[in-house]
């Protein structure tokens, strides 16, 4: 009974993580990038007491130094490497590559 009360928290913090990042989604192209930064705050800080992950989409979408939501052409830099996706936070200058193998295998089966 207890795991499943756990399991069931879990599933809700989730949900909450989702919809926050929803949420900053839609603040951003209202231009309001200030609330934008404070719900991914909030998401990181469920994520991290319910030991839950950040969906990995959402995760590209803010820089895990600083925190802030990132815009792309706004507060951040995409650039395309081999194999390797770039992103460039303007806000504090860190750095971080994804690999876009995934999106390359999805494209194939297309
Ligand atoms: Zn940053």
């Amino acid at each position: 009974m207890h795991k499943k009360a756990k399991k069931a928290r879990k599933k809700i913090a989730e949900e909450r993580i989702k919809k926050l990042f929803t949420e900053a989604e839609r603040r951003a192209k209202e231009g309001r990038l200030g609330l934008s930064n404070r719900y991914v705050e909030i998401a990181r800080k469920i994520s991290m007491k319910y030991l839950v992950r950040i969906p990995k989409d959402a995760k590209m979408r803010f820089c895990r130094k600083c925190g802030s939501y990132l815009v792309p052409g706004k507060n951040c830099r995409v650039r395309l490497q081999k194999h390797k996706v770039v992103v460039t936070c303007l806000n504090c200058g860190n750095v971080r590559r994804y690999p876009y193998i995934r999106e390359i295998k999805e494209r194939r089966k297309v």
